[in-house]
């Protein structure tokens, strides 16, 4: 059994408690507006090309087979560029090439408090691999949290919740019109599944992503608050400002990016003092 995954990250502090491996899963359902991982979204493997890295010394066409005219992915153009400017994003992996990489870090995990991460794109949109994953994980002792947008059919988080100890669950914005126009989906099967997860009463940490113009405003945060209040407590709730550091990533795989500005420090601690 393998996964398409775009990106492992080792000392992570940024997706659950302590020292974390992040493995990001590539594919994903929803298309936010702002997203930082643009190559996440495609589920098969994409090339990069970053142009502002090239300096035209012609040696990628040189070795391609083709000519750089139709790419079939076979790497040779990106072993040869001096310059790193082309990449392969996404690969297949094995359950035990991934274990054995969660496992490298495993004295960190328990020192800290950490564990292993699974994230994307929307992991849970590789079920099979993510179960099997997160039930070798849990073999070895390793805390597991989730990282999901929730827009996934409810008998998906039945089949992981004996293997995860967390979920880190997204609510983007309360109006389902809104949220599809950013998101490309309406949020009612999100907050359904949500609801239905925190009756179970599983360590969840709700996650907001605050971005001007679309969600930064006193009025959505109330009707979260409201929504959470009526069907149970998560153990956090956090929000996640936005910031620019992804768009680089959408020239290089010809995507067009829409811009944002970050959220002023002050906006973001008046939005936060809504939840603590
Ligand atoms: S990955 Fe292979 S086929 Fe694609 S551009 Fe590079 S050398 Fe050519
Ligand atoms: S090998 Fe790299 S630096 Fe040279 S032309 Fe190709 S992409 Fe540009």
């Amino acid at each position: 059994m393998k996964a398409t995954i775009f990106d492992i990250e080792r000392n992570s502090y940024v997706d659950g408690p302590g020292v974390r491996t992040t493995i990001f899963f590539k594919g994903c359902n929803l298309r936010c507006a702002w997203c930082h991982n643009p190559e996440s979204q495609s589920a098969k493997p994409q090339m990069m090309f970053y142009k502002n890295k090239c300096m035209g010394c012609g040696k990628c066409k040189e070795k391609c087979p083709n000519a750089l005219e139709s790419c079939d992915l076979c790497g040779r153009c990106t072993l040869y560029c001096p310059q790193d400017a082309r990449e392969i994003c996404g690969k297949e992996y094995t359950i035990d090439e991934v274990l054995n990489t969660i496992l490298k870090d495993k004295t960190f995990y328990e020192n800290s408090g950490g564990g292993v991460t699974f994230s994307g794109g929307e992991c849970m949109l590789q079920i099979d691999f993510l179960e099997e994953i997160l039930k070798a994980c849990k073999k070895n002792g390793i805390h597991t949290a989730i990282d999901t947008a929730g827009h996934v059919p409810y008998e998906r988080f039945d089949r992981i919740l004996p293997y995860t100890d967390l979920f880190l669950y997204d609510i983007k914005c309360f109006d389902s019109e809104k949220h599809k126009q950013y998101t490309g989906v309406g949020n009612e099967l999100i907050l359904e599944n949500l609801k239905k997860m925190l009756a179970t009463r599983k360590s969840i940490w709700v996650r907001i992503p605050l971005v001007p113009t679309v969600n930064d405003m006193v009025e959505e945060m109330q009707k979260i608050k409201a929504f959470l209040k009526t069907c149970g407590t998560p153990e956090k709730i956090e929000l996640l400002p936005y910031h620019a550091m992804g768009e680089h990533k959408y020239s290089a795989l010809g995507m067009c990016v829409q811009k944002f500005d970050a959220p002023a420090l002050d906006i973001v601690a008046e939005l936060n003092s809504y939840f603590n």
